[in-house]
């Protein structure tokens, strides 16, 4: 597992192994949960509309169940390895663990392009995906929800394709969240994760005694989590003055008009040529001057490159693994907080738990309920990290780590190991 090359995968690894040591770990338990329970890679041959068959590349990885089945997306992405999913599932087994919801780490990746694809070919390949996948999900061992490449229309085909193939409609037992509310969905799941990682900021500027109405927010990926964090920093008096996507960036020092700027990229597909802003190279968005960073696209991204030009007071991690260990070192020594991804999205598998326990008492929850709920974890979680970082002079990627990894040892010990 260590020959890996994946950055993801060596940056949760790296993580993990500080905190083990931190506390102590029997070397033993400690190499018990560092490999996955079952890391499993899937050849779908989809035939596409067009009648043309083609070769996909699947993962699925369930890391940890101690604390119940593995929960986490599936990522769709030309780039995703198997490797990438098995960091990604460690990191799921911290997250459920510290935002305490009673659900393991897992993960899953499909290597293929969302942007290249038609919606009926996305469709051809996440039904072949969950055809190949079944064993593997179900609601208690692995429970899929969307993460970068996916969203809630492919996790209403997969619950489809589980139904047809049971020859039933499914409706006892939660085999998938981030579904569409009239498929069993939660009302404000799509939004929850971005609306998760602005709970962190503002708790984080209650606590720095920094004003939303002066920050100056810039933010790497304008999909669901950044383009909603974008939405909610705004509703709370900050500028947005710089985004960038995988296609480049656009900036403007009083602030960008996010709603113009979402319009923009649902006709246009990213945020290139937005009019009424500079544009600049996308890569440059770590170099701008602001006061709140929000990495949302994709992994290290935050790296020994570029750590050390970052202006920020502090960085909320929208995505997951953005920070490289490298990138964290000089962030520390330049002692630029870091609001860490386990901690900082986790609002979003927080509101699929709602989902989960929604679906099997049969009742929808209000969006008032699921947004109150959303919040008072999220601060509740959020003060508790700020806290024990304070009191054991750690950063807070250590407390939330050393708070995680102490849970899901107490479960695996609580359990008892076999003899
Ligand atoms: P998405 O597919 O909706 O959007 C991804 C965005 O990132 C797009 O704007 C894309 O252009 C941009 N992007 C991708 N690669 C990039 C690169 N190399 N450089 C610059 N921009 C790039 O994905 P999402 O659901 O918003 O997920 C974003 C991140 O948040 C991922 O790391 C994901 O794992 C994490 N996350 C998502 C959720 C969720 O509920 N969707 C929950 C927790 C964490």
């Amino acid at each position: 597992m260590k020959s890996s090359t994946s950055g993801i995968f060596q940056t949760a690894l790296h993580n993990f192994e500080m905190s083990a040591k931190r506390l102590k770990l029997d070397e033993a338990i400690q190499h018990k949960i560092e490999e996955p329970r079952e890391r499993i890679e899937l050849t779908l041959s989809p035939i596409l509309p067009n009648g043309k068959v083609i070769t996909v590349k699947a993962f699925v990885v369930r890391h940890n169940e101690a604390l119940g089945p593995s929960k986490g997306g599936i990522r769709m992405s030309p780039e995703v390895t198997l490797d990438d999913v098995s960091g990604l599932s460690m990191e799921m087994t911290w997250k459920t663990a510290l935002i305490d919801v009673p659900f393991g780490g897992g993960k899953s990746g499909i290597k293929a392009d969302p942007t290249k694809l038609s919606p009926n070919e996305k469709e051809v390949i996440i039904r072949s995906f969950t055809r190949g996948a079944k064993r593997h999900i179900g609601p208690e061992i692995y429970i899929p929800a969307p993460d970068m490449g996916t969203n809630e229309l492919d996790m209403a085909h997969i619950r489809d394709c589980i139904s047809y193939s049971e020859g039933i409609s499914i409706t006892k037992g939660c085999f998938v969240t981030g579904k569409p509310v009239i498929l069993g969905g939660i009302v404000g799941r799509r939004e929850a994760t971005g609306k998760g990682v602005v709970q962190t900021i503002l708790a984080m500027c209650q606590k720095l005694g920094l004003d939303m109405n002066d920050m100056r927010v810039a933010i790497q990926g304008f999909g669901n989590v950044g383009a909603i964090s974008a939405v909610e920093v705004t509703k709370h008096g900050a500028k947005v003055v710089a985004v960038a996507d995988i296609c480049g960036g656009v900036a403007k020092p009083d602030g960008l008009d996010i709603e113009a700027l979402m319009q923009h990229v649902k006709e246009k597909g990213c945020v290139k040529r937005f009019k009424d802003a500079k544009a600049f190279d996308g890569g440059r968005i770590f170099d701008i001057d602001c006061d709140i960073l929000i990495p949302a696209a994709t992994g290290s991204q935050i790296t020994m490159k570029n750590a050390d030009k970052i202006k920020a007071k502090f960085i909320a991690e929208g995505a997951n693994a953005p920070t490289t260990p490298e990138g964290d070192a000089i962030l520390r020594k330049r002692h630029i907080p870091v609001i860490p991804d386990i901690l900082c999205n986790a609002g979003g598998v927080f509101v699929s738990y709602l989902e989960y326990t929604q679906e099997t008492q049969h009742e929808q929850m209000t969006l008032a309920e699921v947004e109150r709920r959303l919040s008072d974890r999220m601060k509740k979680r959020f003060n508790e990290v700020f806290d024990f970082a304070r009191e054991k002079r750690l950063t807070m990627r250590e407390a939330a780590m050393d708070i995680a990894v102490s849970k899901v040892v107490e479960a695996i010990f609580t359990r008892g190991l076999l003899p």
